[in-house]
């Protein structure tokens, strides 16, 4: 009998599925709205033009390829922080802050679960939103925490349903974790409005409950790196002791680089260092030192104000245009094609990701009559959408809810 003889087949990835089933699709109006990551007006991959130049100069610069130390490139790990935090944030005045380099977002939570489940004082329970990131539910179970809901999406209205949040948080044991997403939620690109997100941090801060920040997309929901840190500095300005994940493959398109950062605030130094050199002892036998190139790239653009203000001006760009594929959408479902149904959250949802409310069979028939690949759920990838392909995108939905 072979030694792998019990091992049982996995179920494949389902978005990695979708792109299987585009690729294998041989007719030209085909769609991917799958993938997660941005495409160009003309539906290609984007480099942005600063990681163009900031390769040359790196190239130019002709640096070693030696390790790493464990948290990372301090340089980076400091500049990535002001980004989050923000320039006058008083735990960063303060160096209150621990943050290491991760393995992009993914591993910046996977850190952070670690940490938490080892030496988090309370209830090593962490609520996460329904629906989430597929990857967070098993993420926080293989790093030791025990996975709880809250609810988040209310599918009649195709909006938040803060009501049932609040509800569910407020049931919640004390000291529990509450897993956020910061920005452009990931599926539903449903978020909190400024003033749900004051109103969260009173309740956070009367339960006692941790948050821990994800945010995956800064700059990439509005536009703007800063407003789109409003939940992160809020909480943060309100006292909060919080952990963040920070991740760059979106906001600077380097997916494959894994640059992220993971972060906690802390009391003052001195608990920064030791919580520092607790975090280095979670991550020495996890991966021993990240990986040097993306992170000389993301920090050469966030330590140049030459770069760094044309890369506002790029993040503006990919922002910009997914906001227009919204507004476009809205109009030809809505004016121009009279689809039935209300369309409005396909305006007021943010981020790279849209929740059309789409059911189950309408996705099935998008993808065997139209050609058009997106998760079963109904979300769509707005990135995936341009000038070329949006009417066919539009009178597709239109032919199948009617
Ligand atoms: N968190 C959320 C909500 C995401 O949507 C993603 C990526 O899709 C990530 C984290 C992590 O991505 P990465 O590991 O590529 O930075």
């Amino acid at each position: 009998l072979s030694t792998w003889g019990a091992v049982p087949a996995g179920p494949p990835d389902a978005i990695l599925g979708i792109t299987e089933a585009f690729k294998a699709d041989k007719d030209p109006r085909k769609i991917n709205l799958g993938v997660g990551a941005y495409r160009d007006e003309n539906g290609k991959p984007y480099v942005l033009n600063v990681v163009k130049k900031a390769e040359e100069r790196i190239t130019a610069a002709k640096m070693d390829k030696e390790y790493l130390p464990i948290t990372g490139l301090a340089s980076f790990t400091q500049n990535a922080a002001k980004l989050a935090y923000g320039a006058d944030s008083e735990p960063l005045k303060q160096n209150a802050i621990a943050v290491a380099q991760s393995i992009s977002g993914t591993g910046a939570l996977r850190i952070g679960g670690a940490f938490m489940a080892r030496h988090y004082p309370h209830i090593k329970a962490i609520y996460l939103p329904t629906p989430t990131w597929g990857n967070h539910i098993p993420l926080f179970k293989d790093s030791g925490l025990e996975v709880r809901r809250y609810r988040y999406f209310d599918s009649k209205t195709v909006g938040l349903d803060f009501a049932g949040m609040k509800e569910d948080l407020k049931n919640a044991p004390e000291g529990a974790i509450v897993l956020l997403h910061a920005c452009a939620h990931n599926p539903t690109g449903v978020d909190l409005t400024q003033q749900q997100w004051k109103e969260l941090s009173d309740l956070v801060a009367e339960k006692q409950l941790f948050p821990f920040f994800d945010m995956a997309y800064q700059g990439f929901a509005s536009g703007s790196t800063d407003r789109d840190a409003f939940a992160v500095r809020h909480f943060v300005s309100q006292g909060h002791r919080i952990a963040l994940c920070q991740s760059f493959a979106k906001n600077m398109g380097l997916y494959g680089e894994r640059v992220g950062a993971f972060s906690l605030t802390t009391q003052n130094e001195e608990e920064g260092k030791r919580v520092d050199s607790q975090i280095k002892i979670i991550i020495r036998p996890m991966f021993s030192n990240p990986p040097l190139h993306g992170a000389h790239i993301a920090n050469t653009i966030l330590s140049d104000p030459e770069l760094y203000q044309e890369w506002e001006g790029e993040v503006k760009g990919m922002a910009g245009r997914i906001i227009n594929m919204r507004e476009r959408l809205y109009d030809l479902l809505t004016h121009e094609l009279k689809t039935p149904g209300e369309w409005g959250h396909i305006k007021s949802q943010i981020g790279m990701f849209s929740f059309t409310g789409l059911q189950t069979e309408q996705c099935k028939a998008l993808a065997e009559k139209a050609h058009i690949y997106m998760t079963m759920d109904g979300r769509i990838s707005m990135a995936g959408l341009n000038g070329s392909n949006i009417e066919y995108f539009a009178q597709s939905v239109n032919a199948a809810v009617r």
